[in-house]
């Protein structure tokens, strides 16, 4: 039977750049959606940006625009970046949206109308310079623990207590650096705590709709942690208001009121797929309503799932709406087995990857090779990728054709002969063929790609043991000829069927050599007919070499000042450590994040700290931010002094010349990094102001006195 389907994946901040660690989740979901149109189901696939909040109010006055002009220009880029993926959503819409407000006032109407929505008056600090009450994490001060300077209004990332603001020391506000007040307001809280939502919920989290859970088994053992024993009622109730000035939507009836971005970001899933409907004329309550039989797939972050699986299934239940039917999380992404790092270069954004002109069909395949529907993080390992694509798609897949084109062209005028059906119905089985849609089905496609890939190798063990190649020699194995290259062709044609998900670019080109209608799932048990005629092949897939790779890292980690780098990286680390349980605010500008964490004396002597002297600095061609320095730390090689090139980006605050002579300090032990210009052996420091009150870079220099070579302790 036919099943309707709406799916999302969660929706991106407008307030940065999709990195490869977001494609995972987009390139994840749209392999699934296409799965299950190709199989003839009716799916629906939207998203949206994610547009409210402090962080984005504060970002576009940074940039003096306005928080409308922001969100314009960050939606141009997301969905450039996913279609340069071929991530096909149906539609791609914006939290901020006519259609998203009419479905956030109607569930917070509703939600009022049952008794569940409060209001208390709460202290919280204002920034009396700033005039606005300040979120937990743009409040800085003292851990009320361990003392550590410089931590966050809810955790300190020191020893890692979680506390209110209030009971932070010697507070200040992150925004305009005043000590900040306390003020009453009143608050709008969802009561969660109200029985009503803690039975729906422990019912829910343990749901099986047509006999799927619909939380993966992790995710349902985490949900019945937060939730408690049935006495427990663990959950407190959610604040979802936030004072003027706030960029977001008015609440209804509550002057100076807004939503808070997390009430209205999941509700876009709705306002999303409203104006979908609105477009497309179609049936809104089919899809909305507590009964609809469509079915409500949400594909998420495992760092997400509380808002997911509580906060939101709650929303829509007692708000008047269906809940969803499954919830799908994914782990996080690492590269070469380790956290994306900016220094290293593996905090590859999709804009560099697509600029680098790298296929975006190798990173899919790759993605689809390892995501197995848990709850896992997936590696990235650099050289795995570049031999798995190399020898999957262009080793096994694609060289079934292009080892057998060229005989139909040259020998038949490019029609097909007939199909040796033992050997083809021994290949493609009903059973291949259903384990493949079961495994797609789970969300495993690392499954699904192994046993692809296993039928590649049977249909080359095939061409291998026929070698068509000496049959085309002979005259009298003409016929013969006609049925293996036909059989071989067919067999690849099936393939494409069951990768056309993950590899979409591919399979239309596949589909005009074929010269056919669009593949779909049944096709891959039917090979086509004696005298179909086929068009001219095209190649399909090139190797990934290892220097194309190499000058994507370097790309991403000559974009960084190299001031910014360990900064930037352990703000993204923290960022990913943060517990989702505590439920705390987590769309911050990551800029807001800098450090306070105590390091031992001995993490410190780790850093071999050089006085440098300048010997020559020029500008790199084709370098936008980088100079190229030759430094000597007093080495000496075979008796003559040996310098030590570095790449900084200085560029835009320094003429090289003025640079030769000086003396600065470098990082003498960071390891040498291959970069698209040469190998930059070190790092020079340099001071810049983040927050951008005074921009610029400024480079150390020592007292007079010191000498080249020297150790900075
Ligand atoms: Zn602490």
């Amino acid at each position: 039977m036919k099943r309707t389907l709406l799916v999302t994946s969660a929706l991106p901040y407008a307030n940065g750049a999709i990195h490869l660690g977001h494609l995972v989740e987009y390139i994840q979901t749209d392999i699934w959606v296409r799965f299950q149109k190709l199989i003839g189901n009716n799916a629906t696939y939207v998203c949206a940006d994610d547009t409210h909040g402090t962080p984005i109010m504060l970002r576009a006055e940074k940039e003096g625009i306005t928080p409308e002009a922001l969100i314009a220009r960050v939606h141009q880029e997301h969905l450039r970046d996913f279609t340069g993926f071929n991530i096909a959503f149906d539609l791609y819409h914006s939290t901020h949206s006519d259609e998203n407000r009419e479905c956030a006032e109607t569930i917070y109407r509703n939600l009022r109308d049952a008794g569940l929505i409060e209001t208390r008056e709460i202290e919280q600090y204002y920034d009396e310079e700033k005039g606005m009450f300040l979120p937990d994490r743009f409040i800085k001060g003292e851990c009320p623990k361990c003392g550590a300077a410089d931590q966050y209004g809810d955790n300190c990332e020191s020893c890692g207590a979680a506390y209110t603001p209030s009971e932070l020391k010697n507070p200040r506000s992150a925004v305009s650096g005043s000590v900040p007040v306390l003020k009453p307001s009143q608050h709008y809280f969802f009561k969660l705590s109200d029985a009503r939502c803690q039975q729906f919920l422990r019912d829910f989290t343990r749901s099986a709709p047509d006999g799927i859970p619909v939380l993966q088994h992790e995710a349902a053992n985490k949900m019945q942690e937060w939730l408690g024993t049935p006495g427990e009622n663990k959950l407190s109730d959610w604040d979802i208001s936030r004072d003027a000035p706030y960029f977001g939507f008015a609440i209804p009836d509550a002057p100076g009121k807004y939503f808070y971005v997390w009430l209205d970001a999941p509700i876009g899933y709705m306002g999303a797929f409203k104006a979908l409907a609105k477009k497309e004329g179609l049936d809104f309550d089919a899809y909305w309503k507590p009964d609809a039989k469509t079915e409500l797939i949400h594909f998420i972050g495992k760092d997400i799932l509380y808002f997911h699986a509580l906060f939101w299934p709650a929303m829509l239940h007692e708000g008047g709406f269906r809940v969803p039917t499954r919830i799908c999380a994914h782990g996080f992404l690492t590269v070469d087995g380790a956290k994306m790092s900016k220094s290293r270069g593996t905090f590859i954004t999709a804009e560099s990857y697509l600029q680098q002109k790298l296929n975006p069909e190798w990173l899919r395949y790759y993605f689809a090779s390892k995501l197995n529907g848990t709850m896992e993080d997936i590696d990235l390992n650099l050289d795995d990728f570049i031999a798995k694509v190399n020898s999957d798609l262009v080793g096994k897949y694609v060289n079934i054709a292009s080892r057998c084109a060229g005989f139909i062209k040259k020998q038949f005028e490019g029609t097909l002969g007939e199909t040796d059906r033992a050997v083809f119905d021994r290949i493609v089985t009903d059973e291949a063929l259903a384990e493949v849609a079961a495994a797609m089905e789970a969300r495993d496609s690392a499954r699904a790609m192994r046993q692809i890939m296993h039928l590649a190798d049977e249909a080359n063990l095939y061409v291998n043991d026929k070698q068509p190649w000496l049959l085309a020699k002979d005259p009298e194995q003409r016929d013969q000829l006609h049925i293996v290259a036909t059989t071989a062709l067919n067999l690849f044609r099936s393939l494409s069927v069951l990768l056309k998900p993950v590899l979409p670019a591919v399979a239309s080109q596949i589909e005009s050599f074929f010269n056919g209608a669009p593949l779909t799932w049944a096709d891959a048990r039917q090979p086509l007919p004696a005298g179909h005629r086929i068009n001219d092949y095209a190649h399909l897939m090139n190797r990934i070499e290892r220097p194309m790779v190499d000058a994507l890292i370097a790309a991403n980690a000559e974009s960084l000042q190299a001031t910014e780098t360990s900064k930037a990286e352990k703000a993204n680390d923290k960022k990913k450590e943060q517990k989702a349980d505590k439920a705390v605010d987590q769309k911050q500008d990551s800029k807001a994040a800098t450090e306070g964490a105590h390091i031992s004396i001995d993490d410190f002597t780790k850093v071999d700290l050089r006085i440098a002297k300048i010997i020559n600095a020029e500008h790199v061609e084709g370098a936008d931010k980088l100079i190229r320095l030759q430094l000597d730390i007093g080495e000496t090689e075979n008796g003559q002094p040996k310098f030590r090139q570095v790449f900084a980006g200085i560029k835009s605050a320094y003429d090289p010349a003025l640079l030769i002579g000086r003396l600065t300090v470098m990082v003498a032990n960071l390891a040498p990094r291959k970069m698209k210009f040469g190998l930059s052996e070190g790092m020079v420091l340099a001071a810049s102001d983040t927050e951008g009150n005074h921009p610029g870079l400024y480079i150390l220099s020592p007292d007079s006195g010191a000498q080249a070579g020297m150790r900075v302790k």
